[in-house]
């Protein structure tokens, strides 16, 4: 059984809104229903476990039954922070049937459903994997106002999600984490902690993570060129 945890409790308070940002329409339609959809239509994900601000759980399961979503199985009310709401997601899983837990973030509507299935299968394979997408800029290490090196950005990715592991690795990760510790930003860098290979998949820079106002104007314009836009590898 492989298990996704969709992290969507954050509140969103870099978006200057009332409603935390995953409940915000984009075509009509909640942000999270859209992240939701592509892991419904993955054939390689047979559950799915949705992380919620408390307020906003109760009536989840029934909201995403009226968008016909069925592999949602649970709600989980989130925790202070990411790593928090991931953890909390984590012990709702039942161990006896787990195998791959996939993690990805509530907010990132237009990973498609070709990039979650090659993570999972590499993390079948390795233990361990996450989606990434270049470096476009060149990416300075800087101090006291000034730049220390210049990073060679060939040898540099985004770490995107989904990032997906076996779930003893990823018990075992969270076992040994503070999850109050503010650089817990994604779960690779647990599981590299423990020593850990970490596999990559290169995905589409359109995967993004819609965190600010001008974020959902870019959101409604990739889903506007939506069926032009394949044809891109990068915008
Ligand atoms: O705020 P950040 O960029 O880390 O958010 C990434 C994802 O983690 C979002 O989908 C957000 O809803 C989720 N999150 C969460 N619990 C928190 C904070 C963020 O599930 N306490």
């Amino acid at each position: 059984m492989n298990i996704a945890i969709i992290a969507a409790a954050g509140a969103g308070t870099r978006m200057a809104s009332d409603r935390p940002k995953q409940f915000l329409l984009l075509a009509g339609t909640p942000l999270i229903i859209h992240t939701l959809r592509v892991f419904e239509q993955c054939e390689s994900i047979d559950e799915v476990i949705v992380v919620l601000p408390a307020a906003e759980s109760a009536g989840f399961l029934s909201l995403a039954a009226k968008y016909g979503l069925r592999k949602v199985s649970r709600v989980v009310p989130g925790g202070v922070t990411r790593a928090d709401s991931v953890k909390r997601g984590l012990l709702a899983i039942r161990a006896a049937t787990a195998e791959i837990v996939a993690v990805h973030d509530g907010v990132r509507p237009f990973v498609t459903v070709e990039e979650i299935d090659a993570v999972v299968t590499a993390a079948r394979t390795d233990g361990a994997a996450i989606l990434v997408a270049p470096v476009t800029d060149t990416i300075k290490q800087v101090r006291d106002g000034h730049v220390m090196q210049s990073l060679d950005r060939g040898e540099l990715r985004r770490a995107l999600t989904p990032q997906c592991f076996r779930y003893d690795v990823l018990r075992q990760a969270y076992q040994a984490t503070d999850v109050s510790d503010p650089s817990v930003t994604d779960e690779s860098v647990l599981v590299e902690k423990l020593g850990i290979s970490v596999s990559i998949i290169e995905g589409s820079a359109r995967n993004i993570k819609i965190t600010t106002v001008e974020d959902l104007v870019m959101a409604e314009a990739i889903l506007k060129v939506s069926t032009d836009y394949a044809d891109y590898t990068e915008f």
